[in-house]
């Protein structure tokens, strides 16, 4: 009996009323690959690249990372895949792209930035990834990370598509992207919003610092108002926005996420059971109730008790 449960499938994430909300995985390569998709993993919503990179001196080939995004996109054939171009910086510092010495990692040439400068490493990756979408049937979509500005929006398009990328995107990972996340929008395919960076920047809070660990919190109204600007944005414009940040494995939280315009939600492998649980409770308005609480709350731990009380006369 246990193995025809284990063998049983997973449902497509969704709210009670049947609406979609597509349960992706983060990963770090392909070899968490089968474990995503046997716990019902739609695809993947981030592709973070950093750790093929982790340890090089120099840049891997375009040779080499061909084989290494054709061996994670052939593991999920038919499925949406988002794949995130370097991060490197502050938290995932890479000797060939940051610069040691920076007072201010965190706020210094990292991500699309650092990417910027070094546009061949930029270049090549987008070329490895659009060979590699060619080879393989899953649906690529390639983001920047570190968005501030609607013109590094511009630049990232632009240079994806020249290099053969059909959907690109930016992370929505700093209070100025979330700010004029109409502009963003209409320079790109779709958003991903980054709520662990969102939130250390909103807070001004060092994500790695125990010391105001209390602060990085994503129940947070400010974060929270945020995320909601760009979800109206995506709306008005028809794109979607997904959310990738740790934020989205919290059963309660994703449901606030839903109703302040997340489209998509992507997280850990080992979250998806509980979030898929805690949404198929709700409908479109009670998600939309539970985060209108959330928003109008004075700071996180009012707005979690808040969208729990309206969660509690719910289910
Ligand atoms: C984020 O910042 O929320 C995010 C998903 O990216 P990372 O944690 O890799 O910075
Ligand atoms: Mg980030």
């Amino acid at each position: 009996e246990r193995a025809a449960l284990e063998a049983a499938p997973v449902t497509p994430g969704a709210l009670a009323d049947g609406t979609p909300v597509p349960l992706l995985a983060n990963l770090g390569s392909a070899d968490g690959a089968a474990e995503a998709l046997r716990l019902g993993a739609e695809g993947v919503g981030l592709f973070r690249t950093e750790f093929l990179f982790l340890d090089a001196d120099t840049a891997p080939s375009i040779t080499d990372q061909q084989a290494q995004y054709t061996r994670m996109l052939s593991a999920f054939a038919g499925k949406k895949v988002v794949v995130r171009v370097l991060d490197a910086g502050a938290d995932k510092p890479l000797s060939f792209l940051n610069d040691a010495a920076e007072e201010n990692p965190a706020l210094g040439l990292r991500g699309i930035r650092a990417l910027r400068h070094s546009e061949v490493i930029l270049r090549e990756q987008l070329t490895a990834l659009a060979a590699a979408d060619a080879a393989t049937d899953a649906e690529l979509w390639v983001m920047a990370p570190m968005i501030a500005t609607v013109d590094e929006t511009r630049y990232f398009t632009a240079l994806a598509k020249e290099l053969g990328i059909r959907v690109a995107g930016v992370m929505v990972e700093t209070p100025s992207a979330a700010l004029v996340a109409d502009h963003v929008l209409a320079a790109c395919d779709f958003a991903s919003i980054g709520t662990n960076d969102l939130t250390q920047y909103t807070m001004a809070a060092d994500r790695l610092l125990g010391t105001v660990a209390k602060l990085q919190d994503p129940w947070h109204p400010a974060v929270l108002r945020l995320i909601a600007d760009v979800g109206r944005a995506g709306a008005e414009l028809g794109k979607p926005v997904g959310i990738c940040g740790e934020a989205a494995a919290d059963p309660l939280l994703a449901v606030v996420l839903v109703g302040l315009g997340a489209t998509s939600l992507s997280m850990s492998p080992s979250a998806l059971a509980d979030v898929r649980a805690s949404l198929a409770r709700y409908s479109p308005d009670d998600a939309k109730a539970l985060a209108g609480a959330a928003l109008a709350a004075e700071g996180a731990a009012e707005a979690r008790a808040a969208a729990q009380a309206v969660a509690s006369e719910i289910t």
